[in-house]
């Protein structure tokens, strides 16, 4: 478990790699993407916390498939997704758009629509003083999202969006990726020496058995190669690179 004091924010690491975050505030919690709900529930027990609402980024089973028991379990819980997936979000019963903004904990919470990964990807953004992100499997620290049902223009286009929030906003995405993803880039970049430091703090942290994750915008555009890309040509050229490097 890690926290973020400013907000609240616990991720419980489940499955091999997916992390699934809990914003808690008095005994409220909203939950995003849960993969699975066992763990959620003993959370949520074990502080005699209530669940207000479960945040949907996109339709994969590895960030839905604990959301069917958890509606069982909490009859009342808003569940929040694109209003594109519901055939595949069949049991959201709040369904948003693009740049629309709803009240979750008393905070407001920005819709940003970021397509590439799937056809109806969203993200929900906190603003205020620790603008927080919640990006699903847009991107990743050092990497992006496999483009699925998208096109390289898309994702490409979702990352330039992400790249306009505040420079301090904090992102949680879905999976402990980091360090795969650095070992990536510096094989195309070994002498980058902001990619070197960024391979020394997550091997630190992997070592003290802390996550990666979140990460703050400022500094990921430093080291990630997809956000550092100077057009749709570069990104296309490094997105299709990753998908053959193993
Ligand atoms: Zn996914
Ligand atoms: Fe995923």
């Amino acid at each position: 478990m890690e926290f973020n004091k400013a907000r609240n924010i616990i991720g419980l690491r489940v499955l091999s790699d997916n992390v699934i975050w809990l914003m808690v505030k008095d005994k409220s919690v909203v939950v995003v993407d849960p993969s699975v709900h066992e763990p959620v529930i003993r959370y949520l027990n074990e502080n005699n916390f209530h669940l207000e609402a479960i945040l949907q980024t996109h339709h994969h089973p590895d960030h839905i498939g604990g959301t069917k028991s958890l509606i069982e379990r909490c009859p009342n819980v808003k569940v929040i997704a694109s209003s594109k997936e519901k055939r595949r979000i069949p049991f959201q019963n709040i369904s948003v758009e693009d740049g629309e903004s709803l009240s979750i904990l008393g905070e407001e919470v920005k819709i940003i629509e970021v397509l590439g990964h799937t056809s109806s990807h969203i993200a929900f953004f906190l603003n205020g003083e620790n603008p927080v992100l919640f990006i699903g499997d847009t991107l990743f620290s050092g990497g992006c999202g496999r483009i699925f049902e998208g096109t390289y223009q898309q994702m490409y286009s979702s990352l330039e969006r992400i790249k306009s929030l505040p420079k301090n906003t904090l992102i949680y995405c879905a999976h402990e990726y980091t360090k795969k993803n650095i070992l990536w880039a510096l094989n195309l970049r070994p002498e980058d020496q902001d990619i070197k430091n960024k391979l020394s703090e997550v091997e630190k942290k992997i070592s003290l058995n802390e996550l990666t994750i979140p990460f703050l915008l400022e500094e990921e555009m430093k080291i990630n190669l997809f956000l550092r890309a100077k057009n749709l040509e570069e990104f296309t050229f490094l997105r299709a690179n990753k998908d053959l490097w193993v």
